[in-house]
């Protein structure tokens, strides 16, 4: 599974960094999303699954590849 964030679309709410932060972060510049961890632990799946269905933006993807 990847992690797929798309900086154009994200609004930097912090949604995803607040609430998952082991795996997300955001930018020093403009707050967008930084994805810490692409690939996360097949433990933290769910998390991701979360963060991504609390993103207001919809800037969130969990690809399975
Ligand atoms: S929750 Fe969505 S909009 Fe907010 S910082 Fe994360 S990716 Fe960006």
């Amino acid at each position: 599974m990847r992690i797929k964030a798309d900086p154009e679309v994200c609004i930097g709410s912090g949604m995803c960094a607040l609430t998952v932060p082991d795996l997300f972060d955001q930018s020093d510049d403009d707050g967008t999303v930084v994805v810490l961890r692409p690939e996360p632990p097949a433990e933290r799946i769910a998390a991701v699954r979360g963060a991504v269905g609390r993103c207001p933006s919809r800037a969130l993807q969990l690809l399975d590849v």
